[in-house]
């Protein structure tokens, strides 16, 4: 069936082009042939609207606006598009343009936290740096979205420059998030140049990229982009995939590429009704990532911005999907459920509860199968005291890494320069001879 979809779209496109269908697999070609409109969108999927639906669709897109790349129309199962996760990410719905009485243009005040353009600084050591407004595909569960289709799409590089030299001037960033819009919206170029500036800050210690290309445009990994991103040994990539559907051999092919460059993979989920607020799905998300070798890093709780009132769940369908994860699959599938704060508090996890009780030498714990146990607290703990003298503090705090300055054993002979030619046991009978004893 989705193969079926994705020849459709093919040939409908081709046919739009006179018969020419250049190569699906340019990503160049599929931002150019990028869905915009309401009109196109039935034209390649054959789905087709009501003439009220498509008035309220139109204005919809009006206020939010319509991108969807050929390769994530692709994905759609035309058969079952009203329930298919795909379509509800990448399809608008006349419900975005309820606005309830408490969504919020900006929910995460990320304006406000912003120093200079294209820098939000909320927490003490690390930015986000928002280098384009734009994407190969506009979400329609965005939390940006106020900003989707924005006029100014791209940080110009006098913006650049000015947003870098507030980060190299601010000697508390160790942690710089290049974030969007996509950043793999810019060109090869362009990334290498804030990747190779922001390296050169002493106090950078790591840089992170945000991008869904993987999972709307895979094309887009590249064999040149790859050959950019890995040289900086400090680079993680963060991506965005919602639903197991999503992970199509093209995309798990992309996953390969990145992750064969050594380069370390997360993925950040938003909890969305209708698409993915369910245990299993949820579930099987986290195994097919990290079979990919991509670590689940956070869930989020779908945040209150305008026109994504249809998309939220109430915070207990996170935490059941927590207690189906934890103690239930690895450790490290699965993701921190986090909150972020209205009015830009950050980040807040949030667990279903495991301790369940304690006194003054036990605390009482219940497992994931609802086992309780008491765990004993040490007879004798004795804190160390601190006054913040930490000359005085009887911790390791030389934190410099550790160096082998002994070498010992064999490696006392391998080493170069070594003085030692070998090395005998004390109770040798010959050397003990050989001493006179
Ligand atoms: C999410 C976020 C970060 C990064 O937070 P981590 O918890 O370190 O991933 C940094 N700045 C802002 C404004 C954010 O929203």
């Amino acid at each position: 069936m989705r193969q079926h979809n994705k020849k459709r779209i093919k040939s409908k496109i081709a046919s739009i082009n006179n018969g020419v269908l250049e190569d699906w697999g340019d990503y160049k070609w599929q931002l150019a042939h990028s869905i915009r409109d309401i009109k196109s969108f039935e034209l390649l999927t054959d789905i087709r609207f009501g003439e009220f639906e498509r008035i309220r669709l139109e204005k919809t897109l009006r206020k939010f606006p319509l991108a969807i790349t050929p390769y994530y129309a692709s994905l759609i199962d035309i058969s079952n598009y009203t329930n298919d996760p795909i379509y509800k990410q990448s399809f608008p719905d006349i419900r975005e343009l309820d606005v309830m009485e408490n969504d919020m243009r900006d929910p995460l005040s990320e304006d406000e936290d912003s120093p200079v353009m294209g820098v939000t600084h909320r927490y003490p050591d690390r930015v986000l740096l928002n280098v384009t407004s734009t994407c190969s595909m506009y979400c329609r569960h965005c939390t940006r979205k106020r900003k989707v289709g924005d006029k100014d799409r791209f940080l110009n590089k006098t913006q650049l420059r000015e947003s870098i030299r507030y980060i190299s001037d601010t000697r508390e960033v160790r942690d710089v998030l290049i974030s969007g819009g996509d950043p793999l919206m810019l060109s090869d170029d362009l990334i290498g140049w804030v990747l190779e500036k922001l390296s050169l800050v002493p106090h950078v210690e790591v840089i992170r990229i945000g991008t869904r290309m993987p999972v709307v445009l895979p094309y887009r990994i590249t064999d040149e982009l790859v050959g950019i991103l890995s040289k900086y040994k400090n680079l993680w990539i963060n991506t965005h995939f919602n639903h197991p559907r999503e992970l199509s051999g093209t995309a798990r092919r992309a996953l390969a590429k990145l992750a064969d460059a050594g380069i370390p993979l997360g993925n950040q989920t938003v909890l969305l009704a209708g698409v993915n607020d369910c245990p299993r799905i949820m579930k099987k998300l986290m195994h097919v990532l990290v079979q990919n070798r991509v670590r689940p890093y956070y869930m989020y709780q779908c945040d209150m911005s305008e026109g994504l009132s249809h998309f939220r769940t109430p915070v207990g369908k996170g935490m059941e999907i927590m207690e189906h994860m934890v103690g239930h699959t690895s450790g490290f599938a699965v993701p921190r459920y986090v909150i972020d704060a209205p009015g830009g508090g950050g980040k807040i996890p949030v667990m279903p509860e495991y301790l369940i009780s304690w006194s003054t030498n036990k605390v009482i714990l219940r497992n994931y199968e609802g086992v309780i146990t008491a765990y004993k607290e040490p007879d004798s703990y004795e804190p160390t005291f601190c006054d913040r003298d930490c000359d005085s503090c009887r911790l390791q705090l030389n934190l410099e890494p550790g160096k082998e300055e002994n070498p010992i054993g064999l490696v006392k002979l391998l080493g170069e320069g070594s003085e030692t030619v070998s090395l005998t046991p004390k109770s040798n009978e010959r050397i003990r001879r050989r001493n006179g004893k």
